[in-house]
């Protein structure tokens, strides 16, 4: 298969998934990050009915001298019984519901209060100092749009509706895999010529900031076909999505892509990227189960974009997130870099965004071999230099600013 330019192989990827359409109610402290399934819509006014935005007095008649203090009403206290004409005034705070014929409240700190009898020492303008019943939003509008994943504001909108849970996507189930002979995990030592497996522990570490995900652990699995097919076979039984690092570029022992097109179908191979030229998709079907397969590099830092660029955002859109919300946002920054020299690849180097006098700088690290993933601690951005193109010091060049992926 031919080296897919970046923006063709994601247009191509999201265009081949299908999106979860399962359901299920969560509570709403459970619910943060989560992918919202349905609208979340008002039930009731916003304010739900007129109230004072100050501590004060609400007064009648906005043209006299002074107001004479007829009731007074707390926060929550009812006004049922209360009806303003004109010269009349009731103390009212923050919160109160207005009394009827109120046309403006006048902060306290405003006010001369002599007796039972208040002047203002500043102009009165109609209606101030009110917050009315719908001005926010009326009854039956749409708060929290569907298919966006929930924040803590959300978690407070929600709640201020009275509502204790949402109806959300159900969390996508990921099966995650290593692939390599050489590879050791964790509280073991190293035998000769062996390297500990970290893309598995930074794919578990990178799939556990999201909470519309249920992950499975699959562990390394060595360089052979049989039980490579075999453990691939048996995840995609009950898994949304698998994911598997190493073994897809085109050693002799770089079995997952074969493993995969035994079991099911690969669509692409190979992406005009550096780092990540090795990443593969497909999908394995079985009569219950639809389950996309992703083939990351071995090399750990093109296994950490190629999850950022592909894997991620086809992630959030099989887990229900609309197309806008799912993809990576790239936005400019002022290049403190040179490249005079041409790549046959699209690059995602790794790098650094600063604010300099309002503007955002990007530079580059030194290091950017994909096999050294040092200096990804480091990171803050991947600078992108489309193919074919020339760098020049401060020209404006897109970055992904990480923080926001
Ligand atoms: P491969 O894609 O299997 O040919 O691997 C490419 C390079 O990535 C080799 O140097 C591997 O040793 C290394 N590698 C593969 N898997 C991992 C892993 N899970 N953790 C760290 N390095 C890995
Ligand atoms: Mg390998």
């Amino acid at each position: 298969m031919p080296l897919m330019p970046y923006d063709q192989a994601l247009e191509q990827l999201v265009q081949q998934l299908i999106p979860t359409i399962k359901t299920e109610y969560v509570p709403i402290l459970q619910a943060q990050g989560r992918v919202l399934a349905e609208a979340v819509v008002t039930q009731h006014d916003a304010p739900n009915f007129d109230n004072s935005a100050m501590d004060g007095y609400a007064i009648c008649g906005v043209d006299e001298v002074n107001w004479q203090l007829v009731d007074y009403v707390a926060a929550g206290d009812s006004t049922l019984n209360i009806h303003l004409n004109v010269g009349q005034a009731v103390r009212v705070f923050t919160g109160s519901a207005i009394p009827q014929g109120t046309h403006a409240v006048i902060a306290q700190e405003d006010v001369d209060v002599i007796e039972n009898c208040i002047s203002s020492r500043v102009d009165v303008q109609p209606q101030q100092h009110i917050r009315f019943q719908a001005e926010e939003f009326a009854q039956g509008s749409i708060l929290i749009a569907a298919q966006q994943q929930l924040n803590a504001t959300h978690i407070g909108i929600i709640a201020s509706q009275g509502l204790s849970e949402v109806l959300c996507y159900q969390p996508l189930k990921v099966s995650i895999f290593s692939s390599g002979n050489e590879l050791q995990v964790l509280g073991q030592a190293l035998l000769e010529n062996q390297i500990y497996d970290s893309n598995r522990y930074m794919l578990l570490a990178l799939l556990a900031q999201k909470s519309f995900l249920k992950v499975t652990d699959g562990g390394v699995l060595p360089d052979q076909l049989d039980t490579i097919q075999q453990q691939l076979a048996q995840a995609a039984q009950d898994s949304d999505v698998i994911l598997i690092s190493g073994g897809a570029s085109v050693g002799d022992k770089d079995f997952t892509k074969q493993a995969l097109e035994n079991l099911g179908e690969m669509q692409h191979w190979k992406l005009a990227i550096k780092p990540g030229k090795p990443f593969a998709w497909g999908s394995i079907h079985s009569d219950t189960q639809h389950s996309k397969v992703f083939i990351l590099p071995g090399n750990p830092v093109a296994c950490w974009v190629t999850y950022l660029v592909m894997t991620l955002p086809a992630l959030n859109m099989m887990a229900g997130i609309d197309l806008a919300r799912a993809l990576p946002k790239k936005v400019l920054a002022q290049a403190q870099l040179e490249m005079s020299k041409t790549q046959s690849r699209l690059q995602f180097l790794r790098g650094n965004v600063e604010v300099n006098a309002g503007q955002l700088h990007a530079h580059i690290h030194a290091l950017q071999s994909s096999a050294m993933l040092a200096n990804c601690g480091m990171t803050n951005a991947l600078v992108i230099i489309p193919q074919g193109e020339t760098v020049t010091f401060g020209q404006n060049i897109q970055i992904m600013y990480l923080n926001s992926i």
